[in-house]
């Protein structure tokens, strides 16, 4: 019996929307067929304008909508409130996947690089994870582009709690750029020049980030001069994208694509 076999034995594969276990040779479609059908139906890629108000006006592309009063609300919706609550692989590499097959819309080249929105250390602290993390990182792997986590949360008000308006003042400013030579766990920052040395030699030319998310361990490197696909699991307003847009160009980043899995309806 091979190692993957007896892993299929022992951690089936599971349907990222309704939990089913699913046949090992359906694995890389990661649904059920019945939940496939429906994410069929569901899936529209679309690219949205966001108009905040300053000079600058952007696009975010979103694969499917989400509406947050919909109590059913379809397979994107599911699976994205799973791994909300759990960092589940399964459910991370379905949307990672499914935004792969939108990246053909934008103009990434190889030196692209990749960022996630990050979680507020308060969102990180009370999950004990950052889901749109494990999202960047299954992308890096599908597309072999670099995952740099340099920006960070510095706010303490969540989004979801205030209206259209005060989301953008409460964005403008709470994200920034991650100071170098620091190490980043899953979300969190740590390093003392020993850890550094030792980080830097085990990384040295790894561009992929490494399969194993719990040992993933990086630089902040620097994004200057280079294209960043920055992404996010659900955007509203584009508050949070414009924020997090702009703490990158001022960090010298060439151009930024801002990509998230469900866009809702305000957006
Ligand atoms: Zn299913």
């Amino acid at each position: 019996m091979s190692i993957e076999t007896a892993a299929n034995l022992l951690f089936p594969p599971k349907c990222a929307a309704c939990g089913k276990i699913i046949s090992p040779v359906s694995k890389e479609l990661a649904l059920c067929e019945k939940c496939l059908i429906c994410w069929k139906n569901e899936k529209q890629l679309q690219i949205k304008e966001i108009h905040s108000g300053t000079e600058r006006a952007f696009q975010v592309m979103t694969v499917c909508r989400y509406d947050a009063d919909d109590n059913y609300g379809g397979i994107g919706k599911t699976v994205l409130l799973k791994l909300k609550c759990k960092p589940l692989k399964y459910a991370a590499r379905f949307i990672a996947s499914e935004m792969y097959t939108a990246l053909e819309w934008l103009p990434i080249s190889a030196d692209t690089v990749i960022t996630g929105v990050p979680r507020s250390r308060r969102g990180i602290r009370e999950n004990g994870f950052d889901q749109v993390e494990l999202i960047a990182c299954f992308l890096s792997e599908l597309t072999g582009l670099e995952y740099v986590p340099c920006l960070v949360h510095r706010g303490n008000i969540r989004q979801k709690e205030l209206d259209y308006k005060h989301r953008f003042e409460n964005a403008a400013g709470a994200y920034m750029m991650k100071e170098k030579n620091k190490r980043i766990f899953c979300g969190l920052e740590y390093g003392t020049s020993k850890n550094i040395q030792e980080s830097n030699s085990a990384s040295a030319g790894a561009v992929r980030v490494s399969t194993s998310i719990k040992n993933r361990r990086k630089y902040v490197s620097d994004i200057f001069g280079r294209d960043v696909l920055l992404i996010d699991d659900v955007s509203t307003t584009g508050a949070t994208f414009e924020a997090c847009s702009q703490a990158l160009l001022s960090g010298g980043a060439s151009r930024v694509f801002c990509m998230s899995f469900a866009g809702t309806a305000e957006l």
